[in-house]
């Protein structure tokens, strides 16, 4: 079998059986990246010198028996993390010669597990987008059709691993950046549960909704890195002290008597005929496999993109305040301090972020606060009541990700609003701070991936992995690859 198109279970079984070594598959894979880069663009910042050393050091491990399932994988991560002493750009010129001091928790941990980093990730410019088309590094591409999109924000994340450039990556997903881009890529991607991974050391968007998870090429890996990342961190204190369950073992339980929910207000007459379909598809495997469907409501989910762009551009306003040209950033020459700040930010911040930092200083400033921030915080409490109410009838429930698969570049980079309509479905999981993910689920008649989203129970990440694994399992979608 080929290197990189290995899965993270598959390399460790070739790692540790000693018939390929860390340095033959990371040399693999950055040979890959400079073989296809010029047509897709995943990446911001190569390591490759370190990648290499990296391997080396894993498989001395290896050779003294040391060889955890993510020893010497070659992974790749979003420019959001933190990585010490190598850039870190957040998609943004702002940061553009940023090299921070410490590492993010989530990539800490991986490192610790002796993970390999092949390097950083397109993304739209602080995580604000859905087609990566607000990076200031260039829009990366999909693999599967390069005149459009990979999704966003973790575009290069999705892309990596369809275009084969990283056994698998880490996203963020804050209304729906790691779902979106693994739809339309055609890979397993899962947000986990708001406080389930530490956000230590993850740039900061709109804290009370990020979250970091895997992008892998399927469930089971899923499983592995969210195993590897998951726990509390002293460092984060919103991250939950709850123990971080054996994920992987929980995969074969089957579906038999799973309780599925269909949420009426997911189904809507505009959605995409192939996608309807692959929903369709979809719904009649589980059935196959023994889980009932049972037909719910999530009433408030038409306020959910308004309560998620009051509640998100009010926190980015405030987080990105930092960038001042004094504590962190581009700093422009100028006469004087105001002037310094307007310049460096003018400078430094793309159209996109400067949009969503003016509506989220209108929704705090005052006079309008209670008009729009409360009464978003709010709405929010209604939309999180709806999924708790309806998880007491379902286990899961069953949705689309994105009302389309894949659009092309440019369409949509003018027509803000559109664009925001791409998370429509994905938005709502996480005003409600659950758990979900998304599986590839079919093709559309002009060969896009599409992806299913299953949601789950706040920290019901097992059954969620069950219910993808046993999906995977019976059907071909993730095999596929893109031929690029
Ligand atoms: N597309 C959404 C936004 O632009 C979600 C982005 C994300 O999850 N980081 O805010």
């Amino acid at each position: 079998m080929n290197i990189i198109d290995m899965t993270i279970h598959e390399m460790h079984a070739a790692l540790k059986g000693r018939q390929i070594s860390s340095v033959e598959a990371v040399t693999s894979m950055l040979q890959r990246i400079e073989s296809v880069e010029p047509k897709v663009g995943s990446f911001i910042t190569v390591t490759s010198e370190q990648a290499l050393s990296a391997a080396k050091s894993a498989d001395d491990d290896i050779a003294r028996g040391v060889c955890g399932q993510l020893t010497g994988i070659p992974l790749a991560i979003k420019d959001i993390f933190l990585t010490e002493g190598t850039r870190t750009t957040c998609g943004s010129r702002i940061l553009e010669n940023f090299v921070p001091p410490y590492s993010a928790s989530s990539w800490e941990k991986l490192h610790q597990s002796g993970a390999v980093l092949l390097g950083k990730l397109n993304q739209d410019e602080f995580a604000m987008g859905s087609s990566n088309e607000s990076s200031a590094y260039g829009t990366t591409r999909n693999p599967w059709d390069t005149s459009c999109i990979p999704g966003g924000s973790s575009g290069g994340s999705a892309a990596a691993v369809a275009a084969r450039e990283a056994t698998a990556t880490l996203g963020t997903d804050t209304g729906g950046s790691i779902r979106q881009p693994a739809s339309h890529c055609g890979c397993v991607g899962l947000k986990p549960t708001y406080g389930r991974v530490s956000r230590y050391g993850v740039i900061a968007y709109a804290s009370s909704l990020d979250q970091v998870g895997p992008l892998t090429r399927d469930v089971t890996d899923s499983a592995i890195m969210l195993e590897a990342i998951a726990g509390y961190d002293p460092k984060d204190s919103t991250s939950v002290d709850t123990p971080v369950p054996d994920y992987r073992s929980a995969l074969t339980h089957g579906v038999k008597g799973l309780r599925i929910g269909l949420p009426k207000e997911y189904f809507i007459s505009g959605l995409d005929p192939d996608v309807q379909k692959a929903m369709e598809s979809a719904i009649d495997t589980y059935r196959r496999l023994g889980a009932e469907f049972v037909d719910i409501s999530l009433p408030h989910t038409d306020y959910a993109v308004a309560t998620y762009y009051l509640i998100a551009t009010a926190e980015a306003s405030s987080n990105l305040a930092r960038y001042d040209g004094v504590r962190f950033g581009h700093r422009a020459e100028a006469d004087g301090l105001l002037d310094m700040y307007t310049k460096s930010r003018s400078d430094g911040f793309g159209t996109e972020v400067k949009r969503r930092i003016m509506l989220g200083t209108y929704a705090l400033s005052s006079g309008y606060y209670d008009a729009y921030y409360v009464k978003a915080q709010k709405v929010r409490t209604l939309i999180m009541n709806d999924f708790i109410k309806a998880f007491e009838d379902v286990d899961v429930m069953l949705t689309p990700v994105a009302p389309t698969p894949a659009f092309k570049i440019g369409e949509k980079i003018n027509d803000p609003l559109q664009m925001y309509l791409s998370d429509i479905f994905t938005i709502p999981v996480n005003l409600a701070g659950t758990c979900a993910m998304s599986l590839p689920a079919g093709f559309s008649a002009s060969g896009l991936p599409i992806g299913l989203q299953l949601i789950g129970k706040p920290f019901g990440e097992e059954t969620i992995l069950k219910a993808g694994y046993s999906f995977e399992q019976a059907t071909e979608w993730h095999n596929r690859k893109a031929t690029i």
